[in-house]
């Protein structure tokens, strides 16, 4: 970890924006409250809109009363907190090389005597300015020996796209320098993963293909695309939530323990888990992948009929498929994963489905025989873990039912859950790598589905089935699980 000896300055690209008044500033005054970030930092926002420094500390601290929580709020270290946020306004895109300038100067202003040296970047732009941004603060020199820089995803539309960036980045900066940043990884119960499978013996002899039959991931909200169509027709599920999202709970899921916990040896393992990807074949593309479209159902608007979206769009709002993973623990072992607006609940979690008992010789209470036992990973909400076992009902005979084991975080002393942007932001200043993304597992993640794309952008028939807003997504995801003889575990509605 990093010992600076000058004081952070944080640069926040887009610092007008919903990401930085939602995420970005509650994460960084829990920091501050926290005394989690050393010295006299200062953090500068840059975006279009005109603010002075005092105007832009006016704005952040009004957005703090309504984005941290109200447990959280401490005036007067809200206060305190916004005397550290100064602004310069700019336009960033092509031809916007003298502002960069003029920024170097504010920031050379604002150390002093000091040279600049520990200068973090955030980009929570638009994608379209990931490129330009890194290539100005080249032309102007800031991309500094010590500095990080920081980038949201989508990192990509494409293989191709993700490419480029990732030469454009690679040309200004040492990757070492460079967080992609996927706030999934950032949550707490995504990091007891890890803990559940390689800070305890008893489970990882059971997990492999001898022992699990098959596992499913789902990740689904129970909104619509809420006033973002014009973003989100551009890039649908597959983009938005699985080549990033879904497919880090893959790899957290099936990765090979980690010699050491450190950014190399983790993402070393995340990246043979992509790399394992049985690459989709024109079968897979068919009938392993089912594609979704809400439609209107009572009062909830139809996804075509969303603000922003194109009376014939056929951008998925749904997807589920099944993925393989050809290595020697996983193989034959199906990964279902899934995710969908407007589903009847919000809940990311992973279920672990182990294989039945080889002779089931008991009774079966209510004739629903729990021959298997599943281990449920909940990520959001009621963050936990639960072990569905069977046990003997009391009294004559020998009923088995399926009853659970369950952890939740109050057991942890009530800690609540950390908030993912504080954790990553954290990390990137103390220059941890470990949870951040690296160029190479972007790049195989976009190779393995890449595939999809195509067949979509070249099969404009290709099945796309629509589903009432507010239920489980199109039948054929339950097709699709039949020839494993699976099923959805469909969560209650809570
Ligand atoms: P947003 O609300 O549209 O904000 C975009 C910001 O960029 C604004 O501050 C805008 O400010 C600035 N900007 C746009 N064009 C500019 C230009 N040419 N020159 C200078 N500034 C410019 O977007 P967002 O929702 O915050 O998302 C930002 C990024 O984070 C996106 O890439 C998104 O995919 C990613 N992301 C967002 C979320 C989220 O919850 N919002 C979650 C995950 C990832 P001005 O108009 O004042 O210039």
């Amino acid at each position: 970890n990093r010992k600076d000896s000058h004081p952070l300055i944080m640069i926040i690209f887009g610092a007008s924006g919903d990401l930085t008044k939602r995420k970005l500033m509650p994460a960084l005054y829990a920091l501050h409250k926290e005394g989690r970030i050393e010295g006299d930092y200062k953090i500068v926002g840059v975006s279009r809109t005109e603010y002075s420094d005092e105007s832009y500390q006016k704005y952040i601290r009004e957005e703090l009363n309504h984005f941290v929580k109200e447990q959280e709020q401490d005036t007067k270290i809200m206060d305190d907190f916004a005397t550290h946020l100064y602004y310069f306004p700019m336009e960033m895109g092509e031809n916007a090389a003298p502002f960069y300038e003029k920024l170097k100067v504010k920031l050379e202003e604002m150390v002093g005597d000091a040279p600049l040296d520990n200068l973090l970047f955030y980009l929570a732009t638009p994608p379209s300015l990931y490129s330009t941004i890194p290539i100005n603060l080249q032309k102007s020199g800031l991309n500094l020996p010590n500095s990080r820089i920081i980038v949201e995803k989508p990192f990509g539309y494409d293989l191709e796209s993700a490419q480029k960036l990732n030469e454009i980045y690679n040309s200004v900066f040492d990757e070492h320098q460079v967080y992609r940043i996927d706030h999934f990884l950032g949550k707490e119960t995504a990091q007891n993963i890890l803990a559940l499978r390689f800070a305890n013996g008893i489970f990882e002899p059971l997990w492999n293909r001898n022992y699990i039959d098959y596992v499913e991931i789902t990740a689904v909200e129970n909104l619509g695309i809420e006033n973002r169509g014009g973003f989100y027709d551009g890039t649908g599920a597959l983009r938005d939530m699985v080549q990033n999202h879904l497919i880090q709970l893959v790899a957290l899921t099936a990765m090979e323990p980690p010699a050491t916990f450190n950014a190399d040896s983790f993402r070393n393992e995340v990246v043979k888990v992509y790399d394992s990807l049985v690459p989709l074949t024109k079968e897979d593309l068919d009938e392993h992948i089912v594609r979704g479209q809400y439609l209107e159902n009572g009062e909830k608007k139809g996804y075509r009929q969303e603000k922003g979206v194109p009376e014939k769009s056929r951008t998925e709002t749904y997807i589920a498929m099944k993925i393989g993973i050809g290595n020697w623990r996983w193989s034959g072992v199906p990964f279902y994963i899934r995710t969908g607006k407007q589903m009847p609940t919000k809940v990311t979690e992973i279920v672990v489905h182990f294989k039945p008992t080889p002779h089931q010789m008991f009774q079966c209470a209510g004739g629903n025989c729990p021959t298997a036992n599943k281990l449920i990973l909940r990520i959001q909400p009621n963050e936990g873990t639960v072990l569905k076992f069977g046990m003997k009902v009391p009294g004559p005979g020998f009923d088995i039912k399926q009853v659970e084991m369950d952890f939740t975080y109050d057991r942890l002393g009530g800690a609540p859950v950390g908030d993912a942007y504080s954790r990553l932001i954290e990390d990137c200043i103390l220059g941890d790598q470990t949870l951040f993304t690296r160029s190479d597992a972007v790049e195989a993640s976009w190779n393995f589905f890449d595939p999809v794309l195509k067949y979509w952008e070249e099969n404009p028939k290709a099945s796309l089935f629509g589903y009432p807003a507010g239920t489980w997504g199109p039948l054929e995801s339950e097709e699709m699980m039949k020839e494993h003889g699976a099923s959805w575990t469909n969560p209650c509605k809570n």
